[in-house]
């Protein structure tokens, strides 16, 4: 597959050095990315109209007003900033914007947004779980915008995509579709929860390679033949890893590695492009092995 990665080296001066999402992560995840030499591509800020399809006003004038004041501070709990927050989370906006577009003009068949902050906790009025803005609910956003008819959006983070989930609820466009670990933070994803176009599939602590694969091989293909989407969005975080210090799901390299040989497998079946963005993923070695992975089973697809 013709394959590109967005990055820029803003994305690593939204940090805390103390914090499990950290500018660390991002410099491990690229590694094999240079060493591989896969095309770099160069993010623009999201356009403010499309931003605004995702989040309020107030929210976002409050996340500038915020970091233009200079000093770092918490947005929530775990959610922090600093001057350069605003800056690095709109362009990881950006990139996911941009890369919609590359894809549906044809121009590559996979894009990889390596971009800091992460996006899928964030809902329409407020930061949360590390995550300022959504980057994947602009990225399908963008795509209905150029007239998708249908986005499939399949999200393996170890934590339930609240913010995703809420953005598109009532929108059946956008199919969600997601593992993750249950009960846990941030506590929706339930069953209770999924409607025509919403499949969370939650996942008790401990479940490993054979729970992963067995909903990845069925369950994945089948919702996604059946919803048959223009595009499929991928929220990539890496923190299902057994390695990972923040999560209790056990998912090892190789089963990581399937689950990313069946979303393409999927997507290659409907002949459709593939957007992933990095959502978490909190081990530094585990996530730099599971990039090597992600694109070696890109670039041998
Ligand atoms: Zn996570």
């Amino acid at each position: 597959m013709k394959v590109g990665v967005f990055y820029s080296e803003l994305f690593l001066k939204h940090d805390l050095p103390t914090h499990p999402e950290n500018a660390l992560r991002l410099k491990y995840f690229m590694e094999p990315v240079f060493e591989l030499g896969i095309p770099l591509l160069k993010p623009s800020p999201v356009s403010y109209e499309l931003l605004r399809a995702v989040h309020s006003e107030n929210y976002i004038q409050e996340v500038l007003m915020s970091c233009r004041e200079g000093a770092p501070g918490f947005f929530d709990p775990d959610t922090y900033y600093n001057q350069y927050t605003f800056d690095a989370a709109t362009l990881a906006s950006g990139a996911n914007e941009r890369g919609v577009e590359l894809l549906l003009k044809g121009e590559y068949e996979a894009i990889f947004c390596a971009v800091r902050p992460p996006g899928h906790h964030a809902e329409r009025d407020r930061a949360m779980g590390f995550c300022i803005f959504n980057n994947v609910a602009v990225a399908a956003v963008k795509a209905l915008s150029m007239g998708v008819e249908r986005v499939f959006i399949v999200d393996f983070d170890a934590h339930h995509g609240n913010g995703t989930q809420k953005a598109f609820y009532d929108n059946e466009k956008v199919f969600y579709f997601s593992t993750h670990q249950y009960p846990f933070y941030p506590g929706t994803g339930s069953t209770r929860e999924n409607n025509s176009h919403v499949f969370n599939v939650p996942l008790k602590e401990g479940s490993s390679d054979r729970e992963f694969k067995e909903v990845y091989s069925r369950l994945f293909q089948e919702k996604l033949r059946e919803f048959s989407p223009e595009i499929l969005l991928v929220s990539a975080g890496y923190d299902l890893h057994r390695d990972d210090p923040l999560t209790g799901l056990e998912a090892s390299d190789e089963g990581v590695k399937e689950i990313v040989e069946e979303i393409v497998k999927g997507a290659r079946g409907l002949k459709i492009p593939i957007l992933f963005t990095l959502e978490g993923g909190y081990n530094l070695q585990a996530l730099k092995r599971c990039s090597k992975l992600t694109f070696e089973v890109l670039l041998n697809s």
